[in-house]
């Protein structure tokens, strides 16, 4: 990166950090950015959160000129103006949601020059007189958001888009730089051809999003595996995608019923309904959405956590585009997906009303897709990136829950054999439960009627449950040893392979991963470490009543990333500040110094982590380093010039003080003596608890952190309701934590 920023490219880097705060460019941006600075023509495909808008922010704020940038959805338009006026570039917008009066004044800030940034909906450039005002201003060049929009191939063609193609011929001299998330080959030379771009700088980006974590689950229970990773993420946003709007309006009731702050979302809501519930997740006044697939477009929102579908998706590319909502600012988000055989027949019946008979293979192949990667033990980012063409070179992901389980090739020859056996001696005329009970040995009235407990396989199987029989029929139709025929009442049959390994004249393995363990609240160790949570709730919340007093999305004041690294690294001064990523001059100068009181404060309560800070800092300049530094704060074995006031708590302490009479006595706040003591029970000093709270109480409520697997006080406390103060609670945690 120090290399990079070489003389030439010195207006580039100074931008990118001073404007936007980041540190380094996200693959591509660079030399897209480049190259419409040499007005060369760019057309770019790059995933959801690859940051396509820095491609034409950046430049737009060091050309001469103003950026016309075409936008279809009139909400995004808003909150990326929005986002951009935040960092201090001049930017406006104009679409049919402004009066008249509003889309003058913006006329005229366009004539005069002065804005960096015009977005504008599509449908302007078939009006005469806007083209005749643009003819009028200095344009740097023009951007095209969301460019597939232009293509009848892709698959949200919008004929608006098509007015597009005159910008060439009428703007001949200005470059044009064309962006979009999916493209096929043939939609990208279709949309090239469209817009008449010429020999442009064409960037295929991969899809691959290194953060998201993907993992999918056997669909058993579906309330109580949402609630429980609900409770995982306490508080921070994510999507529940449903199939039916009857499932989305059950489970946000279900949802609210156990105390969540969730809202549904599907076509069928009024307009005004849906539009106000979109908000309310958008400004994290809500936090779980409950949607049909009608929810997506039209939000930027950065800090999605996670994405669950709980019904099994129609095709891959939904999928992927779905899942993509989460993580955009780059930290971890989860993606989960619970996976029932029993959601194939109900799409299977949506296919079937298709008359078409082609597009109904194409639609069931599609489907079939969708089974395989929930289904095949194959790394499931591999499987993804597989479906768009581009092959992932590293055996392990790390982030899915194939390549994070244990993963054991297991021979399943004789398991595979009785299942053919009862599908054979049944006559090849059964579907897949019936199958799996004659296994079972079950005594059901048509097993006794069809008198499948005479046959021999009645029973073989009954030393497992039916989730291992599910497991292995689910693996022999992956590997296609058996096979479903028909399509309402599909029955079992053997294929050529599998009757090989019938008659014992092949093999047969299967990767059998156990259960990962569950990662410790995967979505709250960002990136870079841990950070600390209760900072991270106090600064969340000052986020949103910055974001509320001026009716922004709270991911625009600041990135949840932003957050996760003050959370981190404490910054107390206008220059560790400006070192966090997505700080730059514009929000330095906003809200560096309200963010810098609420950290000093909660320092000034937590002592214990000011010490670790400051002897990082003096340790090693004010860039600290995060891994290190948190070690410090977990160990909390280092001292410093602080160390004396410690010491001083600890000596009234044994001298036999009260918390009140220390905090009284030395002129310090009870909140710094209880850190004190904290730390000092921390450290594994000799003090006293039972003067602050008895002992079995204290060992209750130590428990009670470790069953949270967290250390925040409040939920704490609050599980107690009022039999335990902050006090009480903070002494059993420095117990708990107390080193041995
Ligand atoms: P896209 O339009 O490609 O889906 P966005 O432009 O909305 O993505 O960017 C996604 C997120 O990534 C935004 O929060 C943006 O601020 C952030 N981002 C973009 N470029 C960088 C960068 N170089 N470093 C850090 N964050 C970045
Ligand atoms: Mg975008």
């Amino acid at each position: 990166m120090v290399e990079k920023c070489a003389a030439n490219a010195f207006p580039v880097f100074e931008t990118l950090k001073k404007v936007f705060g980041f540190q380094s460019f996200r693959p591509n941006q660079e030399e897209i950015i480049k190259s419409i600075l040499n007005k060369k023509d760019v057309f770019a495909v790059m995933p959801t959160g690859g940051g396509k808008s820095l491609c034409y922010q950046l430049p737009a704020k060091v050309m001469e000129g103003t950026t016309v940038v075409i936008s279809p959805l009139i909400s995004l338009m808003k909150d990326q103006v929005d986002a951009a006026v935040e960092n201090g570039i001049s930017a406006a917008f104009i679409n049919s949601s402004l009066t008249t009066k509003e889309t003058a004044s913006v006329f005229q800030k366009l004539r005069s020059n002065s804005l960096d940034l015009l977005y504008i909906a599509p449908e302007r450039f078939a009006m005469q007189n806007f083209l005749e005002t643009l003819k009028t201003v200095p344009i740097s060049f023009f951007a095209i958001d969301e460019a597939h929009c232009i293509s009848e191939w892709g698959h949200d063609f919008r004929p608006d888009y098509l007015s597009l193609s005159i910008i060439v011929s009428v703007f001949p001299k200005i470059p044009v730089a064309a962006f979009t998330a999916t493209a096929t080959p043939k939609v990208q030379s279709d949309i090239i051809g469209k817009l008449g771009l010429r020999t442009p700088f064409t960037v295929r980006a991969s899809f691959n999003r290194p953060n998201l974590l993907y993992r999918v689950e056997s669909k058993r229970g579906l309330e109580k595996q949402l609630l429980d990773v609900l409770e995982k993420y306490e508080g921070e946003p994510g999507i529940i995608y449903r199939t039916t709007r009857d499932a989305v309006m059950t489970m946000a009731e279900t949802l609210k019923r156990n105390g969540i702050k969730a809202l549904p979302y599907h076509a069928g809501l009024p307009q005004e309904e849906r539009k106000a519930n979109q908000e309310a997740f958008n400004t994290d006044e809500i936090n779980v959405i409950v949607a049909t697939i009608a929810f997506g477009m039209g939000i930027d929102k950065s800090n999605v956590r996670f994405v669950i579908h709980a019904d099994l998706p129609k095709n891959i590319e939904g999928y992927y585009q779905e899942t993509g909502r989460s993580g955009r600012d780059g930290e971890p988000a989860e993606c989960i997906l619970y996976f029932g055989r029993g959601d194939i027949p109900k799409i299977k019946y949506f296919i079937d009303q298709i008359e078409d008979e082609k597009e109904r293979r194409v639609v069931t192949d599609k489907l079939n897709q969708v089974v395989r990667y929930a289904s095949h033990n194959v790394c499931r980012r591999k499987q993804l990136l597989g479906y768009f063409g581009e092959e992932y070179p590293d055996d392990n992901c790390k982030t899915c829950d194939i390549c994070t389980g244990n993963v054991e090739r297991v021979d399943i020859t004789i398991d595979a054999q009785i299942i053919m056996s009862a599908i054979s001696r049944t006559g090849q005329r059964f579907g897949i439960m019936h199958i799996i009970d004659i296994v079972l040995g079950a005594n059901t009235k048509r097993i006794r009627d069809l008198e499948h407990d005479k046959i021999k396989t009645h029973g073989a199987g009954k030393d497992r449950d039916k989730y291992h029989w599910h497991f292995i029929v689910d693996e022999l139709l992956v590997q296609e040893v058996i096979q479903q025929e028909g399509d309402r009442y599909p029955v079992l049959t053997l294929t050529d392979k599998g009757k090989k390994v019938l008659f014992g004249k092949d093999k047969i393995s299967a990767l059998k991963r156990e259960e990962p363990k569950r990662k410790k609240r995967a979505g709250k160790e960002s990136e870079l470490g841990p950070y600390n949570e209760d900072l991270f709730e106090k600064l969340r919340s000052l986020r949103k009543q910055l974001a509320d007093d001026q009716h922004v999305p709270p991911y625009i004041i600041l990135s949840d990333r932003s957050l996760h690294e003050m959370c981190r690294s404490f910054p107390t001064t206008h220059s560790t500040m400006a070192e966090v990523s997505g700080v730059g001059d514009a929000k330095l100068e906003r809200y560096g110094d309200i963010f810098i009181k609420s950290i000093k404060s909660f320092l000034d309560e937590n002592p214990d982590i000011e010490i670790a800070v400051e002897r990082h800092a003096s340790d090693v300049g004010h860039r600290t380093a995060p891994e290190k530094l948190s070690d410090n704060i977990a160990t909390g074995t280092t001292f410093s010039k602080k160390s004396k006031t410690v010491e001083k708590t600890y000596e009234l302490f044994k001298q036999g003080h009260s918390i009140g009479e220390i905090a009284k006595k030395r002129n310090i706040s009870l909140l710094t003596v209880e850190a004190h003591l904290e730390k000092l029970i921390m450290d594994g000093r000799d003090i006293d608890t039972e003067r602050i709270i008895e002992p079995s109480k204290c060992e209750e409520v130590g428990r009670l952190f470790l069953t949270l697997k967290s250390w925040r006080l409040t939920p704490v406390v609050d599980h107690f309701k009022g039999s335990v103060s902050y006090t009480e609670a903070k002494i059993a945690r420095a117990f708990m934590r107390q080193k041995d």
